[in-house]
């Protein structure tokens, strides 16, 4: 029999969405089945597998312990305090269930907010499993997010009690976690009854009476604990998490059980290929949504071992990360472009170091994957690179290029491309002015998503249906789709470019650019480690680009190198795309999670107050922009 093309089987899972994902929710244990697929009749909030009864950490954990307790579940590696440990799924689960009975010990219950502020370490894991065994929603808010961030995520999660840590540690600095956490519960409104402190003996810190508890104790006195699983109606809230803040206020998003279940499950097997007892091994942190889905759920969902890892990927040396491929056999790996772009600084030479035949791709999203990027991790490693585009909101791939579906041909990847839209994502191009579908090649529009939204994205923003019903479907004239606020367009073959935010498009005298398009231009370039390009107000022009640029070797800077950028820019995309300026940096704005802060790069450049920065990870680098545009 040939192959079923891959349009053919996306098509269907549209077409016969509930029977399409009637299959799927088979990967999973139910307690309960399901009595209805898709609720879909209050646009624009979805409801799956309606009636189904279920649990994440039963799936997670409980099922596989059952049948393979020995084999690995969670290995955790931190270079930051040389520390390795491995935990089978028996072990995982005994850990789980002891931290469930503390939790349910300090009057926690189904329902109730448990709010995580912790560094990668196995606590952090069980913590978020155990909220899930006894279905209290978890918020991890991201390890060493200052005072006034997490105050504010404590007042909009109001939790019943937090979990956190001594200290954090990166690059081989401390950093005391306990004196942001006091300091946040003094700001917040909300003031949590406990603080479940876990004491790894890094940075001393003060314990408030009758509100800290100690985790090394409360773990001896619950050691042997038995918490079964509770079984939670597949749309009961499992956990809120927060969207990166790159362009603005974060948005709290609120997730299901049942369908993040199925959604991981089908997506660890058909896009990502993993093979239960094999090991996956994400770079992120359990601060964003790929720690979620692909550091803690999604692996061990598909009974996969996790690896979770403390440390930056250029600590002892810049191979650490394929030391630790080859040290533990990983078959699939995750990661982002910013970490590729970090190691692009250092000899290509330490990506051949260790053994990497165990691994079989790499797969990176979070940001645009320039060509030149893609090309050197490529010719480096030997495996295939996978772009993968999605979103906090989302939980799980919208595009890439899913090559482990048995019977459907495998769709080549496109450089420059994350690939086409993956089954149960009904993705539309639209013109953001009138809302008109773009249906022929190489047109730019904003990328949007039909209703109702596949199994495993948000179901509304935490506490506030109105900002998901307005910020998110309300946004194109006309419509009600769901809108990714990304500018992209789409080539003849169905291949679609992610050309930036919609924030960030540039209007030069009329016409319209995507950031990313420039910035794609302008990495070819074979001095350039990275670049932003941002649109800054100009009299005659409207807007003009400019571009902020680091060089692999910082010395090259010069007034010539800036006028060859731009002549490669004029030869390239044309004169309107030249950017008026390129100044040289050692450093761009950047989330924690790594993202370009394009709107604060931006508000510098025009003279603007640049808005909430409590995302922004380093602020030298915004102070060494302004410097340079004030000279
Ligand atoms: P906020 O929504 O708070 O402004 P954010 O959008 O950066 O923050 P995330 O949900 O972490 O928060 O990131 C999703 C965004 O990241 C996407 O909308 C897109 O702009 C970008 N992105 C993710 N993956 C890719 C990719 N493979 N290629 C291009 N862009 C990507
Ligand atoms: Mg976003």
């Amino acid at each position: 029999m040939s192959p079923t093309a891959y349009a053919d089987f996306h098509a269907r899972s549209l077409t016969e969405r509930d029977a399409f994902w009637a299959e799927q929710a088979k990967r999973i244990d139910w307690q309960t089945p399901p009595q209805q697929i898709c609720d879909a009749s209050q646009p624009p909030f979805a409801r799956w597998f309606v009636g189904g009864t279920t649990n994440l950490c039963h799936n997670a954990v409980d099922r596989h312990a059952a049948t393979r307790p020995g084999d690995r579940a969670l290995i955790w590696v931190s270079t930051e305090v040389g520390q390795e440990k491995v935990y089978s799924f028996a072990q995982l689960q005994a850990e789980v269930e002891a931290m469930a009975a503390m939790l349910l010990a300090q009057g926690v219950g189904p329902g109730d907010r448990v709010l995580i502020y912790m560094p990668m370490i196995p606590e952090a894991a069980f913590a978020m499993l155990a909220c899930a065994r006894i279905g209290a929603i978890h918020s991890v808010v991201f390890g060493g997010f200052a005072s006034v961030s997490l105050a504010s995520r404590i007042d909009d999660a109001v939790p019943t009690l937090i979990v956190s840590a001594d200290a954090g540690s990166r690059g081989g600095k401390r950093v005391a976690y306990k004196p942001l956490l006091d300091e946040a519960i003094t700001l917040a409104q909300h003031k949590p009854a406990a603080v479940l402190m876990v004491d790894r003996g890094l940075v001393p810190f003060e314990r408030v009476a009758g509100r800290d508890l100690d985790y090394a104790e409360l773990r001896r006195r619950h050691d042997g604990a038995r918490v079964p699983c509770a079984w939670l109606e597949s749309n009961t809230p499992s956990y809120t998490l927060y969207t990166s803040g790159t362009t603005g206020r974060p948005k709290g998003v609120q997730r299901d059980v049942g369908g993040y279940a199925v959604a991981l499950a089908a997506s660890m097997d058909w896009i990502f290929g993993g093979k239960p007892g094999e090991t996956y091994f994400s770079t992120s942190d359990i601060g964003w949504v790929v720690g979620h889905s692909y550091i803690v759920y999604g692996p061990l969902i598909h009974g996969m071992a996790t690896l979770m890892y403390e440390g930056t990927p250029v600590n002892p040396d810049a191979a650490v990360l394929w030391s630790l491929v080859e040290k533990y056999q990983v078959t699939v790996m995750f990661s982002a472009p910013t970490a590729v772009r970090v190691l692009k600084k250092h000899d290509a030479v330490l990506l051949k170091r260790h053994d990497l035949s165990s691994l079989r791709a790499l797969f990176l999203a979070g940001e645009p994957l320039d060509e030149p990027t893609a090309r050197w991790i490529a010719e480096g490693l030997g495996v295939p690179i996978i772009d993968n585009y999605w979103q906090t909101e989302t939980g799980w791939p919208l595009l890439t290029v899913a090559h482990h579906i048995p019977g459907v041909e495998a769709v080549p990847t496109r450089l420059g491309s994350p690939g086409v839209p993956m089954y149960g994502y009904d993705v539309k191009l639209l013109d953001e002015q009138t809302g008109v579908e773009l249906t022929g090649p190489d047109q730019k529009g904003v990328l949007a998503i039909a209703h109702p939204l596949p199994p495993g994205a948000l179901q509304t923003v935490w506490g506030d249906d109105a900002r998901f019903v307005n910020t998110y479907w309300r946004s194109i004239p006309g419509r009600e789709v769901y809108s990714t606020f990304d500018w992209a367009t789409r080539d003849a073959d169905g291949y679609t470019f992610i050309l930036g935010r919609t924030d960030d498009v540039i209007n030069v005298a009329g016409h319209r650019l995507g950031t990313r398009e420039i910035e794609e231009c302008i990495s070819g370039h074979a001095a350039l480690a990275e670049v932003a390009v941002v649109g800054v107000a100009d009299q005659l022009k409207g807007q003009v680009a400019i571009a902020f640029a680091v060089l692999r070797d910082a010395a090259l800077a010069s007034p010539a190198l800036e006028g060859e950028i731009m002549k490669h820019v004029d030869a390239q995309l044309g004169a309107v795309a030249r950017p008026a300026r390129v100044l040289f940096v050692t450093l761009l704005p950047k989330t924690r999670s790594g993202k370009l802060l394009r709107r604060a790069l931006q508000a510098v450049a025009e003279g603007r107050d640049p808005g909430d920065l409590t995302t922004l990870d380093d602020p030298s680098a915004l102070a060494q922009v302004k410097t340079l545009l004030h000279k």
